[in-house]
């Protein structure tokens, strides 16, 4: 599961291979070192359909959810955490790769034979943007877009920023997202005149899933019919509430 192609091994000829979790020099072929590697904790079946954990750490009975389905490979510890913090804050975009390569495994085993019309991620605000300079959810999003053979389309725009959902309380998180997100007037006309009714919308994390809910929400409203979310990773229910 963590090996690379053999495109990505020649061109580690000329750019050194790093491990996605801890940046450290790694042996060719690899994506994470033997010392990160027993760090990824993976999200096992049973899953729950709605959220996407392990039944055994659902919190999302009750919710009112906009996505048909959520999926995520890893829990937002250890290891994947870290690849996650450098992909996102010291642009390390490579470890985009070991996202995209475990999410692409986990989307048939969670969501069945879906057949999406087209991936799109969750937008940054302009100011974010302009100040990363990427977006990692968009970077990950198109790997994993080339590994199912489904175009990537954007589709959504965040109009503009709000306060992190991780330095809110639970209960607070869906206020802080509502009306943020919108559907590009370009993708409008691309939703209605392609037909495209099922889309799978990826995220770098999910907390309580306000966020990836509020996205599906505007995408219902122009008219797509299925949303599914997938994202790098998912923290889970004694995290939920900080
Ligand atoms: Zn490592
Ligand atoms: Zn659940």
């Amino acid at each position: 599961m963590v090996n690379r192609n053999l495109f990505q091994r020649v061109l580690s000829l000329i750019y050194p291979e790093r491990c996605c979790c801890c940046a450290k020099p790694i042996v060719c072929g690899k994506l994470v070192c033997d010392a990160c590697y027993p760090g990824l904790v993976q999200i096992l079946p049973p899953f729950c359909p709605e959220c996407g954990l392990n039944k055994q750490d659902c919190s999302c009975k009750g919710h009112q959810r906009f996505t048909d389905g959520c999926a995520s490979p890893f829990y937002h510890e250890k290891s994947a955490k870290s690849a996650l913090h450098l992909l996102k804050f010291a642009g390390k975009t490579y470890g985009a790769e070991l996202f995209s390569l475990y999410m692409a495994g986990l989307i048939k085993q969670a969501f069945g034979d879906v057949k999406f019309d087209c991936v799109t991620s969750v937008p940054l605000s302009s100011a974010v943007l302009q100040k990363r300079r990427y977006n990692q959810s968009l970077i990950i999003a198109k790997g994993l877009a080339g590994r199912l053979k489904v175009p990537y389309k954007e589709l959504l725009i965040k109009k503009f920023e709000t306060t992190p959902q991780r330095q809110l309380p639970a209960y607070q998180r869906s206020g802080n997202v509502l009306g943020v997100f919108d559907v590009l007037p370009k993708a409008a006309e691309f939703i209605e005149s392609e037909g495209c009714k099922t889309v799978l919308l990826v995220d770098d994390t999910v907390t309580t899933g306000a966020t990836i809910n509020e996205c599906a929400k505007m995408l219902k409203l122009y008219g797509v019919e299925r949303v599914y979310a997938v994202t790098a990773t998912a923290s889970r229910l004694k995290d939920r509430d900080r």
